[in-house]
């Protein structure tokens, strides 16, 4: 773990050049690597020695990067993954197969929630939803003898619950299971879910991480505390020989530390290739490096606006979670002191249709499926990023029909509430 303070991470974090080396990370844009015997190269084939030999599985940027994303969290090992949906996917995949089962929290991201609800049931896993606050004989209903882990979002996207991770993180743990946690709207300048007890962070690097809608990308963070031995029966995959690696066990080669993720490159980037481009790492590396100073102001920003709106008698609710009488601002000031995120939630009086019309009278705020963008934009997630829930499904993950979803950039605060006032003023 880093000792040096978050912000500093941020800037210098994973990468310390030597004596006349560049100042700035490597693009190292190979694909494979060159040796001078043929068992040089075996040995890193067994994993018995440290080094590349080719990018699908590893690259010195994609490390290099994934190592400030490890020291940002707090971690023992990283990988970067070529989207977040490749990070949820590997994250859940690495120590669940057919047969097991996940529990997970109702109000997580749509794209997850299909991933986990569609695709990955179709290879045999199950997954139990609970909501944030479901009771507790509701959370201890959920497991199963084949549970393999806890799945939640720190900050749901777009629904906004705040998950309770230690409440989470103890249950998973009284049922010897990990608790993976998505953090990618509070991003670790907001909270770092492993000093409350979480096992697993993943991210989608495409949103603050990146911040610049530049490059679609997601990474894994290991804490390294989880005992996989002390619940081998659950875990074969890393205690038990891989046949696949000369038989390897993850558990006890690399230790708690390491299992994780080198199980995860090893086996599924290898199969499954899910690698970013150097270069996107680089982009990803370059935004890093101003995101404590991003996530601050888009949180001001988000702040400001929320506050307008509960002034503004068009609108018919704002949802945001360090709004004083918002239902999870006790977990909020818990979680997230400094802030949750720059994304806002709320209705237009006038239902689903004059939530279109106010979108598209906007200028500044664009219509986007993004969030998290230096550049305020907007969406409305019922007739887009959700559409393929039923009603039933879109009400579990908090998502009313006339909900606008604004994820407020770092421009000037009082343009982005101009723009919001004359779009109503034209409705
Ligand atoms: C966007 C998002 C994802 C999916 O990430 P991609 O990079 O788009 O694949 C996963 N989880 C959360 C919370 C997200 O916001």
């Amino acid at each position: 773990m880093s000792e040096k303070r978050i912000e500093t991470v941020c800037v210098q974090g994973g990468y310390v050049p030597g004596n006349g080396e560049p100042r700035q990370v490597p693009i190292i844009q190979s694909t494979t690597f060159k040796y001078a015997t043929g068992a040089e190269m075996a040995k890193l084939f067994d994993l018995e020695a440290e080094g590349y030999f080719y990018s699908r599985l590893q690259n010195p940027t994609c490390d290099t990067v994934a190592r400030k994303i490890c020291e940002l969290e707090g971690g023992t090992a990283a990988m970067l993954t070529s989207s977040g949906q490749a990070a949820n996917f590997f994250a859940v995949f690495n120590i669940a197969s057919c047969g097991d089962h996940v529990v997970a929290e109702s109000s997580i991201y749509g794209g997850t929630f299909n991933l986990f609800a569609v695709t990955m049931k179709k290879m045999g896993i199950d997954f139990t939803f609970v909501a944030p606050d479901c009771s507790e004989s509701e959370l201890e209903a959920a497991f199963r003898p084949n549970t393999k882990a806890v799945f939640g979002e720190t900050i749901a996207n777009p629904a906004l619950r705040v998950l309770d991770i230690e409440r989470f993180a103890n249950a998973a743990h009284r049922h010897g299971v990990p608790l993976i946690v998505d953090n990618t709207f509070a991003t670790p300048i907001n909270c770092r879910p492993f000093d409350f007890g979480a096992d697993i962070v993943t991210h989608s690097t495409t949103k603050y991480m990146d911040g610049h809608g530049s490059a679609v990308g997601g990474a894994i963070v290991d804490a390294g505390r989880f005992d996989w031995f002390a619940h081998a029966d659950k875990f074969p995959g890393l205690t038990t020989p891989d046949d696949s690696y000369h038989g390897i066990t993850y558990a006890e080669r690399f230790g708690k530390e390491g299992a994780f993720i080198t199980k995860a490159t090893a086996q599924l980037m290898r199969d499954f290739g899910s690698t970013p481009s150097p270069f996107s790492a680089y982009l990803l590396s370059l935004g890093l490096e101003s995101l404590h100073v991003r996530v601050a102001r888009h949180c001001e920003n988000a702040r400001a606006v929320a506050e307008y709106l509960l002034t503004d008698d068009r609108i018919s609710w704002v949802f945001y979670p360090d709004l004083k009488d918002n239902v999870d601002h006790k977990l909020c000031e818990k979680y997230l002191p400094n802030g949750s995120c720059g994304v806002i939630s709320f209705g237009v009086k006038g239902g689903r249709e004059a939530a279109e019309r106010f979108m598209s009278n906007l200028k500044l705020c664009a219509i986007e499926t993004h969030v998290a963008d230096a550049r305020t934009c907007c969406l409305h997630p019922a007739s887009t990023t959700h559409r393929q829930m039923n009603d039933a499904e879109l009400e579990a993950a908090g998502v009313s029909p006339d909900l606008i979803r604004l994820s407020c950039g770092i421009e000037n605060a009082d343009d982005l509430i101009g723009d919001i006032k004359q779009a109503l003023d034209n409705l």
